[in-house]
């Protein structure tokens, strides 16, 4: 049997987990983050680098470097809006480095946060181990455990996204938002001569996200939950005439979608725990507050969470005396931001009827915006940087 120890075990290697590890370690902290995948290569994750984590890579010193990455800039994002494409968050005027998104594939970002962790002595990486359980001692959270191992620490963060297991095992409670749809995933050839946006978003009665990463689109197609088996009931043709209906690309290009092995169900939820920490342990990010994708916030948010993490509780781990308050006070400076934004993405999300049809028109949240273009600034602002924006020192 495996044994481990460090200052504080990390469960879950994606952009709150591998942020905050990358962090940690740079400040002096013994680090260990366990991923339960081989790799960081999944096709569903959210994309986006937003302009306040490309300010974190300047503060780092990695900006130059990071942007030698092959990505896609997006100054603005738009929306089909009564037929018309509008921009519904514009970056341009930010008051930061990179006035832009970056579309990337988040394997990439992840990639690239590892390699500079690892440079770091305190830190390591254990991947394809995923946690099981967790360790107690007397009255507190002690470590993990996995098939084959266990780890111990002062400290275990629970980065572990929407189903997360350690806010599970430490019995944190969950308040559900509900969600009323699902996404189906799936990747379309991109030829040169397709439009350009980096992310639309269309239709009367469903969704259709398009991102651009590059050689391809990866496609985003929003569903009334619960449907999927419905969906594919009605044949691969019956879904290929959908996307067709609602995507600026003529229908033949939808040709090369055959089979539903090329499709994935990505469940949606939106959550909070009531509280975020329990002695010895705490959750960050989507295991903190599980995202919906509507306007993009969730790896800006588990980002931001992972900095304010480092700079609390890097000193109390140094010293070896990390207490519930130093893990309450992480909570006190999230919450805001946190509540903020899914109280954001309520208001952005469509109006459904009793069997769960969307609203034939957008929210007039954003009907507004496409009626007055100033807001599209400070939709830029929210999604850009949120409603806090955390710096390293
Ligand atoms: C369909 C969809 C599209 C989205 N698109 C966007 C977008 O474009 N932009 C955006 O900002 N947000 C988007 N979001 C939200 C965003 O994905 C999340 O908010 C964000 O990924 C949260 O980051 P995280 O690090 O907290 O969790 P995650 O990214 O979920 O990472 C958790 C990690 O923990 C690992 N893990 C899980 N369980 C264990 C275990 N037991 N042991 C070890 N490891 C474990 C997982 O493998 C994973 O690597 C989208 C969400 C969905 C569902």
């Amino acid at each position: 049997m495996e044994q481990l120890e460090s200052d504080c075990i990390i469960v879950g290697g994606g952009p709150a987990g591998m942020m905050a590890g990358l962090l940690l370690a740079r400040a002096g902290v013994r680090v260990a983050v366990f991923e339960k995948h081989p790799d960081f290569l999944r096709d569903f994750r959210g994309d986006t680098i937003h302009p306040s984590t490309l300010q974190l890579m300047q503060e780092l010193g990695f900006l130059e470097e990071f942007l030698r990455l092959p990505h896609q800039k997006a100054p603005t994002l738009h929306a089909e809006i009564g037929g018309r494409q509008v921009a519904i968050a514009d970056f341009r005027r930010l008051p930061l480095a990179c006035r832009y998104i970056a579309f990337m594939p988040q394997w990439d970002f992840l990639d690239f946060l590892a390699r500079k962790a690892q440079a770091l002595p305190g830190f390591s990486l254990h991947m394809g181990v995923e946690t099981t359980g967790l360790i107690r001692a007397a009255d507190r959270i002690a470590g993990i455990r996995w098939q084959g191992g266990a780890a111990r620490a002062a400290l275990v963060i629970g980065a572990d996204g929407r189903q997360s297991v350690v806010r599970r095992e430490a019995g944190l409670v969950v308040r559900d938002f509900g969600s009323a749809v699902d996404v189906l995933w799936l990747k379309l050839s991109r030829r040169p001569d397709d439009p350009a946006p980096a992310m639309s978003h269309a239709g009367p009665q469903q969704g259709l996200v398009l991102i651009d990463r590059g050689d391809y689109w990866q496609c985003g197609y929003v569903i009334r939950k619960g449907s999927h088996e419905e969906l594919k009931a009605r044949g691969i043709l019956a879904f290929r005439a959908a996307l067709a209906a609602l995507a600026p690309l003529p229908a033949e290009r939808f040709d090369e979608i055959t089979s539903w092995d090329q499709v994935h169900l990505l469940q949606i939820r939106m959550d909070r725990l009531e509280q975020w920490w329990a002695p010895g342990v705490l959750c960050i990010g989507d295991a903190a507050h599980a995202m919906s994708p509507v306007g993009g916030f969730g790896v800006n948010l588990a980002i931001q969470d992972a900095v304010a993490v480092a700079r609390i509780l890097a000193g109390p781990l140094r010293a070896g005396q990390v207490g519930t308050r130093d893990l309450a006070a992480v909570q006190a400076r999230r919450l805001f931001p946190t509540r903020a934004t899914q109280g954001l993405q309520r208001m952005m999300r469509r109006k459904r009827n009793d069997r769960g049809e969307a609203a034939p028109r957008p929210p007039g949240f954003v009907r507004a915006i496409a009626r007055m273009p100033a807001l599209a600034h400070l939709m830029g602002r929210l999604i850009g940087m949120g409603f806090r924006t955390e710096r390293i020192r």
